[in-house]
């Protein structure tokens, strides 16, 4: 796949191969994080392999791990943490799908006309042909089936491909951890995701610009569509994320709530918004202000709600 080869902007291909996607917790005051080293400069693109420490009153304390850096100017950069020892795959079946009792979705012509067009490179052209045949793959199988998913990750990479970052993002951060459940973490589609999502957080410009995307993209969608649509949920989940991301750490919470309310139980989907809610809460009491501790009191309320799931 060329996904695999072309190597996630700036990075050249050996060294996106050598690393993931990672994205870096915004740090400030004496409690910080810092880059120490310098090894391993590549003659592609320029970037170098860093450690990064914990620092305390600007101490190094603890390891966090190593990471290949390209520095963007000024302070800022971006980095990749550097997988190590390359990683073994555990063999593993591919998973199986229920499409098999349902061989006209893959015969359909909608699905064919999408597959003709991915495959010549066109996925902008592709995008409405896949966003058709997800509408009836999702009628009949679950949304986190292999065959779902794979479309649904075509939809997201046509999103991407036309520049509509905000809505690949969201629709990015709902599969990825489908398809390491599914899939597994080193399967190439769970890879596509992950460097996907690199791709699109770089064109958007940090979470800060992905906040205020993501918040308007948000109040389109609720203009036009009511609260417990899927669209809905996948977009503001993924603003709850961005908040979190930027530190706004009350204001995820609440939007992570809103859509755990709202989101249907006992759907895939649901399990993953739920996820991303306990993850904020978990951030709020870390940092234990009060008025987190109302929001995360209500969050968890929420989350455990009679009919929410306890497994899967
Ligand atoms: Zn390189």
């Amino acid at each position: 796949m060329d996904e695999e080869r072309r190597g996630v902007y700036p990075f050249c291909g050996p060294c996106t191969a050598g690393s993931e996607a990672w994205r870096a917790a915004e740090a400030a005051g004496p409690m910080g994080a810092r880059f120490y080293g310098h090894r391993d400069v590549c003659e592609n693109c320029g970037s170098s392999v860093r450690t990064l420490y914990n620092t305390v009153l600007w101490i190094p304390v603890s390891k966090v791990g190593t990471f290949r850096i390209v520095p963007t100017g000024g302070r800022s950069y971006v980095g990749r943490r550097v997988v190590d020892p390359p990683v073994r795959t555990v063999v593993r079946r591919e998973p199986v799908s229920a499409i098999v009792d349902h061989p006209e979705l893959d015969g359909s012509p909608e699905y064919k006309q999408a597959e003709v067009y991915w495959d010549e490179n066109e996925p902008g052209q592709a995008l409405p042909f896949y966003q058709a045949a997800l509408v009836e793959r999702e009628k009949v199988l679950a949304a986190d089936d292999p065959a779902t998913l794979r479309v649904r990750l075509r939809v997201a990479q046509g999103l991407l491909a036309t520049a509509n970052y905000g809505r690949a993002i969201a629709w990015f951060e709902l599969v990825t951890p489908q398809l390491v459940d599914v899939f597994g973490p080193h399967h190439e589609l769970t890879r596509a995701a992950t460097e996907a999502t690199t791709g699109a957080r770089l064109m958007v410009g940090g979470p800060r610009s992905e906040a205020r995307l993501l918040a308007d993209i948000v109040a389109a969608d609720t203009e036009s569509l009511p609260s417990g649509d899927p669209q809905v949920l996948r977009d503001r989940a993924a603003l709850g994320k961005a908040q979190l991301a930027c530190g706004d750490i009350s204001d995820a919470v609440e939007t992570l709530s809103a859509v755990v309310r709202d989101a249907p139980s006992a759907h895939p989907d649901t399990e993953v918004y739920r996820a991303a809610l306990i993850e904020a809460c978990t951030v709020a009491e870390a940092r234990g202000k009060k008025r987190d501790g109302r929001l995360v009191d209500t969050a968890r309320q929420v989350l455990s709600r009679a009919d929410a799931p306890t497994n899967r």
